[in-house]
């Protein structure tokens, strides 16, 4: 059985938003404000039109990835879905504060958090996801998982084919672009369980919205075999 569900990145200003084709068709994020044009132009020149999109899933409600979703539901008539957890950035079109994880998050954030980079045009959710959410329902095999930590509503889209669209859950590190940390989380160890618990159930390639995708066992080496051997190294110092 053919389980491969096609992944079709749409580089955006700053980010990318992911266009998913199985039987059915639907949209992982929407970029800044004013992205609606350039996503829709890529769904045009993959064959598809817009009543096409059943489904637009937000990975949380920063602008970067929430922006365009008012203006992408008036062209497509597709639902807009979003974590419980980060609904109220999206009815107020306010991403709120990012906390850096780091440097890169600190300097970064002296732009990605202004206040004009940092608001969008408001929306009511159409469906709120809370554990998990289906996707058959929507023409697409697999499912959205709850991986929050970046913000407390983040959400991930785990296919079938074992590949997954992780939105900020992971970003490449500057300047060696090896998976790391987000360079904002409201609560980093959080969003290491959430890695561990995406790689555990996504053995094929994860692709993020600031950066190429990683392969499931390159971010598994980076976050958790260092760990793992200290963990053998200190087993085989006691005995
Ligand atoms: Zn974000
Ligand atoms: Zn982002």
């Amino acid at each position: 059985m053919d389980i491969s569900v096609n992944i079709i990145p749409v580089p955006l200003k700053m980010t990318s938003a992911f266009i998913i084709r199985d039987e059915g068709t639907i949209l992982v994020d929407s970029g800044y404000p004013g992205s609606e044009d350039t996503i829709l132009e890529k769904l045009h020149e993959i064959g598809g039109s817009p009543e096409d999109i059943r489904l637009i899933v937000l990975t949380h409600g920063h602008a970067d990835h929430a922006g365009s979703a008012a203006a992408l539901r008036e062209k497509t008539g597709a639902k807009v879905a979003v974590h419980r957890l980060d609904a109220n950035k999206v009815r107020k079109g306010i991403q709120g504060k990012l906390h850096p994880t780091g440097f890169a998050g600190r300097i970064l954030g002296l732009f990605f958090g202004r206040k004009k980079a940092s608001m969008y045009q408001a929306l009511e959710p159409d469906i709120l996801i809370n554990d998990s959410l289906e996707l058959e329902e929507y023409g697409v095999r697999g499912k959205i998982i709850h991986t929050p930590g970046h913000s407390s509503g983040c959400v991930s889209v785990l296919l079938k084919s074992g590949d997954a669209v992780v939105g900020d859950l992971i970003f490449p590190s500057i300047p060696s672009e090896k998976p790391s940390l987000p360079f904002w989380a409201d609560d980093p160890a959080e969003a290491r369980r959430s890695i561990k618990k995406l790689i555990d159930s996504a053995p094929g390639k994860i692709y993020i919205a600031h950066g190429k995708p990683f392969s499931s066992a390159e971010v598994k080496e980076k976050f958790f075999e260092p760990f793992l051997k200290a963990q053998n190294r200190k087993n085989s110092d006691v005995e």
